[in-house]
């Protein structure tokens, strides 16, 4: 089957490997779409911190696609089935497993990081991971449940009031992403900060009431000046140090200011104490998805959230590294990949 192979920073090949093998509990996969994730780019990079890929991985994370085969065990699906993918395993029996924080699984397996994923033909998946879904919905809709499944812990974490006012900072997917899930849960005034006019266009269509072009101007004096009160979370969907400053700066009186963004591993933040007692701060973070995937694709499914419009392209296999080795591509927009 055809695949893309990481061997290494800045490596990563179009290949012919052999089909996986499936054990008894696991299916193999036909994939049909695989989303392109910040997490393949810092691996791509080699950055340090990032999941740790041994060479001759098939990286992919986000993916869905239809049951070929079933294990002997398999109970739960059967061939021909539509399934996304949980790409983390937890062991189940760990501490961290056992206290309900299994996201901190001292033997996580991560498929499409640690393991072969889904920039292949094919893929074979542990039972435990894969997620039905119905006719209604498309392959390339599913390949977003884990991106969303993330962004559903992250708001979880922020306790969005009812009635009360968020800002998102950064409306690449994930932060339109979060729009739409601040306005679920309950947000009577949501503001978008970001530079790219298209995207703060979206950002208001995804139900943003206020977006803001935080280049050259004073955001706080910005959000006054539209008659923004009291911002009670913040939500930081960039993962620069400069827009994690604009985040404390503008959260209100005892507020949230949840860090969703990944920053690089090394990065620093300079934050002023008194300024997070002054104003009651609580300065939050956001870890992998645990227990989220069947909410995930619950919300898309019922099609209360647009997973869509903020994918760029489906684009073959080939365009990968491209893909990887180019910020400018992606700064359009989300991919999906397909292969054979
Ligand atoms: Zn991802
Ligand atoms: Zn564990």
């Amino acid at each position: 089957m055809k695949a893309a192979v990481f061997y290494g920073k800045h490596d990563i090949r179009i290949e012919e490997i052999p089909t996986p093998e499936i054990g008894e509990r696991d299916v193999l996969i036909r994939v049909r779409a695989c989303g392109v994730c910040g997490t393949d780019v810092h691996i791509f990079n080699g950055d340090e911190g990032a999941a740790k890929s041994p060479p001759h991985t098939v990286l992919g994370h986000e993916f869905s696609g239809e049951v070929i085969r079933a294990g002997a065990k398999v109970s739960g699906v059967s061939a021909g089935d539509r399934v996304c993918v949980d790409p983390n395993k937890l062991c189940g029996q760990c501490d961290y497993c056992r206290s309900g924080i299994g996201h901190f699984c001292e033997h996580m397996v991560g498929i499409g990081t640690t393991v072969d994923g889904g920039f292949a033909e094919y893929c074979a998946v542990p039972e435990s991971q894969v997620y039905k879904f119905g006719p209604e919905l498309t392959c390339e809709k599913a390949a977003m449940t884990e991106p969303v499944s993330c962004c559903i812990h992250g708001i979880d974490l922020c306790e969005i009031e009812c009635g009360g006012t968020v800002a998102v900072i950064g409306c690449g997917m994930i932060g339109l992403i979060m729009i739409q899930l601040a306005r679920l849960r309950g947000a009577a005034k949501i503001i978008a900060v970001e530079p790219v006019e298209s995207k703060r266009k979206q950002a208001l269509s995804l139900g943003a009431d206020v977006a803001v072009n935080p280049t050259g101007c004073d955001v706080p004096k910005a959000l006054a000046a539209a008659g923004v009160q009291r911002v009670g979370t913040v939500i930081e969907c960039v993962g620069k140090t400069g827009t994690i400053g604009t985040a404390v700066e503008i959260a209100g009186r005892h507020s949230i200011v949840m860090m969703f963004g990944l920053t690089a591993p090394a990065d620093t933040v300079q934050i002023r104490p008194f300024e997070l007692f002054k104003k009651e701060i609580t300065l939050k973070a956001s870890y992998i998805n645990p227990y989220t995937f069947s909410r995930a694709l619950a919300l898309i499914e019922s099609g209360k959230i647009d997973v869509s419009s903020m994918v760029h392209a489906v684009a073959p296999v080939e365009k990968l590294p491209a893909i990887l080795s180019d910020p400018g591509l992606r700064a359009k927009g989300k991919y999906l990949i397909t292969c054979g």
